[in-house]
């Protein structure tokens, strides 16, 4: 839909318009107002190519479009019907919690076992252990590919599905080739489309589902959504939306906190949501409020940091990890509230 600059265009802008979008195999259908005259695109309108020509015309507003950018993420797409699946859990029937360590401590991987049977004990139904850590900080500690043994063992032990996170190729690689079943896409690489693109094609026909982080700068829904398409376009639906708080934070918080934008989220991708509070606030005291109001906002699980001793975690572990016990009792509530919002879908608080 053109909408120009004045009430109506003149008939060499018109033939301007017609001109391009005939290129694109599209036609042009006014439709007359009294007072203003708009232009409807008649035919596949998604070309981005065309909606630039169009929209860089002095004598154009803006272009809307009706068709939804993301072919196979969009609510209405055949995709619809698809259940991404995490270990024994399949989204949206049954609350996921993925719980553990942020960074696995290649010296002292029984935090990292002991945390994996406490996780389970409270009711997490996968792990996550950051083996590769994206940090601001080129002095920390970054990550070492030996904890992969560690994560991989973790998993063994308890039975549950593992997630971590991937920021190159040669990453990936040794992901799959280890098992891990959940490869998450960290914020600082939500919109790395090369990465995205390799993460695609190397999961296509692999029973392995990704964990897309937001953007940290406050990226569009149709941003974050796309970057799921990106991945999904290799045949492999598994791809699961994680808000986890953008930038700049909330003055005490360290990001501010968007769960909220789960339901926005839904309305338009049928991708399951999992919400991250543990990044979001960045704070142990304030992540079970907001896991709670995640799942009030129509979550279908949660991705926490949790540690048996959090003050001895490496990487965001001693501000933001909870212990197994405040786990087990947020999985409790978070749980009884999932219950209740599947039965009253619009019941927005926990009591
Ligand atoms: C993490 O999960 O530990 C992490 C670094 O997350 P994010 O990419 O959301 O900052
Ligand atoms: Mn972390």
């Amino acid at each position: 839909m053109i909408l120009p600059k004045n009430n109506r265009l003149t008939p060499e802008e018109v033939t301007v318009i017609t001109a391009i979008v005939t290129e694109f195999g599209c036609r042009i259908q006014p439709i007359v107002g009294a007072v203003r005259t708009i232009y409807a695109i008649v035919g596949d309108e998604r070309h981005e190519l065309m909606i630039n020509r169009l929209e860089g015309l002095p004598f154009v507003d803006r272009v809307d479009t009706i068709q939804s950018p993301h072919k196979l993420m969009d609510i209405k797409s055949d995709l619809a019907s698809h259940r991404v699946k995490v270990g024994r859990v399949t989204l949206g029937e049954e609350l996921l919690v993925m719980a553990g360590l942020c960074t696995i401590d290649p010296k002292n991987p029984n935090y990292f076992y002991e945390t994996a049977h406490a996780v389970k004990e409270a009711g997490a139904q996968a792990l996550r252990g950051g083996v590769w850590k994206p940090r601001t900080n080129p002095y920390a500690f970054q990550g070492d590919s030996r904890s992969l043994d560690i994560l991989m063992e973790g998993s063994r032990r308890t039975g549950l599905p593992v997630d971590t996170e991937v920021m190159d190729e040669e990453q990936l690689r040794l992901a799959l080739d280890a098992g891990v079943q959940i490869l998450q896409v960290g914020a600082r690489n939500a919109l790395n489309y090369s990465l995205l693109r390799q993460i695609g094609k190397a999961i296509a026909g692999k029973p392995v589902a990704v964990l897309l982080k937001r953007g940290m700068h406050l990226g569009t829904l149709n941003e974050f959504i796309s970057a799921a398409e990106y991945i999904v376009n290799f045949g492999n639906p598994n791809v699961i939306l994680c808000p986890r708080g953008t930038q700049p934070g909330l003055d005490g918080y360290r990001n501010h906190p968007d769960e909220s934008i789960t339901p926005l989220l839904k309305e338009r991708t049928w991708a399951p949501v999992i919400v991250d509070p543990s990044h979001s606030v960045g704070k142990a005291v304030y992540v079970p409020a907001c896991a709670l109001a995640a799942v009030a906002y129509g979550a279908d699980g949660l991705c926490i940091e949790a540690h048996v001793s959090p003050s001895h975690g490496l990487g965001d572990d001693p501000k933001q990890a909870i212990t197994p016990a405040v786990l087990a009792e947020l999985i409790t509530r978070a749980k009884a509230l999932h219950a209740l919002r599947r039965s009253s879908p619009t019941a927005t608080t926990a009591s």
